[in-house]
């Protein structure tokens, strides 16, 4: 069964959450955990958390996906952007505690020139604390674009990252369809190769959740601006050997398309549950 959902807004609540996602046909969806450029974060609403959590499961919806903001970056160069990174990802990370299976993505991070070992090093840092207080919370690394100086473009960074983390079994990897692309990886020609590479380098067993965007831009490009899926660079064919992959199929799917509102994403879900039913 296609497991597939897209981003919702946040600001209304989880309960809010669940009741769009059933409407527009998920059975799973991605938020951010605070204002995606901003910090701070309202209190937790535990009424809602426990009308969500009965709600979730009389309606089937799993694998709720947690978005760090992008202004979290563990490797920035100025303290006080570390130290944001370091406050947000603990609190970010004790408030999702009593969510049930929901796992926690955030992008490893920009170097500002500091060097990528550098860089990954600030970033296991973190992790390493983060990661110390066992929430129970599965954190992934999401694959990037290459964009600037962007950590995590490639398989090998990602997996010196988990390999620099005393408890690799509590990280995981997000591959996001248009980064992977942009970074250089052809999975528009050669999808079964980029999926050995990716199993060679970290391990297919780390693979947690698929981000699924096209893109606007050609191959290799490192730009990041994601396109409605089949309208981009990527096309109609590549999501529907995406989806039916055997090693893929099975995973959490979570769109990150540019939409006008949510009935953009409603009508993305159907045609590609359509398109996953004619493997
Ligand atoms: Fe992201
Ligand atoms: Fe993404
Ligand atoms: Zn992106």
């Amino acid at each position: 069964m296609l497991r597939i959902g897209c981003h919702l807004s946040s600001s209304k609540g989880y309960l809010s959450m669940g009741h769009e996602a059933v409407r527009i046909g998920a059975d799973t969806f991605q938020f951010f955990t605070r204002n995606p450029r901003g910090g701070a974060v309202k209190p937790l609403d535990v009424a809602d958390v426990l009308a969500y959590l009965t709600f979730a499961k009389e309606n089937g919806l799993t694998a709720p996906l947690a978005h760090a903001p992008y202004t979290l970056n563990p490797c920035g160069k100025e303290e006080r952007v570390r130290d944001f990174a370091r406050m947000a990802m603990l609190e970010d990370l004790e408030r999702l505690s009593g969510i049930h299976g929901v796992m926690y993505n955030f992008h490893p991070g920009s170097h500002v020139g500091q060097g990528v070992q550098e860089g990954i090093r600030l970033i296991c840092e973190l992790l390493e604390e983060a990661l110390a207080k066992d929430t129970g919370v599965t954190v992934l690394l999401e694959t990037m674009a290459g964009k600037g100086s962007e950590v995590g473009a490639t398989f090998e960074e990602l997996r010196m990252i988990i390999d620099g983390v005393g408890a690799p079994e509590q990280i995981g990897i997000c591959l996001d369809t248009c980064h992977v692309f942009d970074a250089g990886y052809d999975i528009a020609s050669d999808l079964d190769g980029v999926l050995e590479r990716f199993d060679h380098v970290i391990g297919l067993s780390k693979l947690k959740a698929i981000h699924l965007n096209d893109s606007k831009n050609p191959f290799a490009s490192h730009k990041d601006r994601h396109e409605k899926i089949g309208e981009g660079t990527l096309g109609m064919e590549t999501f529907r050997r995406i989806l039916t992959h055997p090693v893929l199929c099975g995973l959490p799917f979570y769109l990150e398309t540019p939409q006008e509102n949510n009935d953009g994403y409603a009508r993305e879900i159907r045609m590609l549950r359509g398109l996953a039913g004619k493997g």
